[in-house]
């Protein structure tokens, strides 16, 4: 099972997760988002890696924050979507839906996932099946409704879902325990999700992350994928109503969960 690329995650301001992804036949390394710079700086250091790329998925201050930092100090390339260039501070390459971006000896693929802001995007590196996801995707969650409407969202999940079962998914956020709490009251007798949680309560118990996920992990759990789960839409009171519409309610009750 040859990876091209390696992964560090790195915890970061108080939930967030930065990645560096570091190309390990040409030494390129990409920071995916940029929530904090010292962290960054400090697993660069540790693993003697040189950053040449930056990868944002959305303008928001806890995922481009570091951007103009890091530039200055590493002279990288900041990719981002053109939806969003005019917010992504520094941004050198403008990316859109169905990009193949060169990255070292490897490429990563862009899919524009909307709804938690305009122009949010996901990298997928396709030959080791690894997304980046940002704030659009969480273990048992989804991102909030800044900018999109529940039928966008709804679109961007179904997006990633059709990513391959076994694709390893890095959220930017530890936010599971808080989305278990909500998953449970929609989908009460959801055998895989109850067996998740109480994985999830011991990890955590022990201060160990809960990302990175999986498609089909999520599939089988995460309330905001499962539209069409018969559990969820009983207990919602829309039985038999369509994929978004339950999506649009089910995130309505997140808000105020
Ligand atoms: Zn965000
Ligand atoms: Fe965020």
């Amino acid at each position: 099972n040859f990876m091209t690329i390696e992964v560090l995650q790195i915890a970061c301001l108080d939930d967030n997760y930065g990645f560096l992804v570091h190309d390990n036949a040409t030494g390129a390394t990409a920071s995916v988002d940029t929530p904090e710079v010292a962290p960054i700086n400090a697993a660069l250091e540790a693993k003697d890696w040189k950053l040449t790329h930056i990868f944002n998925t959305h303008h928001h201050a806890d995922h481009a924050g570091g951007n103009e930092a890091l530039k200055a100090q590493w002279g990288c390339t900041i990719v981002g979507a053109a939806n969003d260039a005019h917010r992504i501070p520094g941004i050198d390459v403008q990316v859109s839906e169905g990009d193949l971006y060169e990255f070292g000896a490897t490429r990563v693929k862009v899919i524009e996932v909307p709804g938690h802001t305009s122009g949010h995007i996901a990298y997928y590196f396709e030959q080791d099946d690894v997304a980046f996801v940002g704030d659009t995707l969480f273990a048992l969650g989804c991102g909030r409704l800044f900018e999109g409407t529940a039928e966008q969202m709804w679109v961007s999940l179904e997006k990633l879902m059709a990513l391959p079962d076994a694709t390893t998914v890095y959220c930017a956020h530890e936010y599971t325990q808080a989305n278990a709490a909500f998953a449970i009251t929609v989908e009460p007798d959801n055998l895989a999700l109850q067996a998740r949680i109480e994985e999830i309560t011991k990890l955590r118990r022990e201060g160990i992350p809960t990302v990175p996920t999986s498609i089909s992990l999520e599939r089988a759990t995460n309330p905001f994928v499962r539209a069409t789960s018969a559990d969820l839409q009983n207990t919602i009171g829309l039985t038999g109503a369509d994929p978004v519409a339950v999506f649009a309610e089910t995130r309505k009750r997140k808000d105020h969960f």
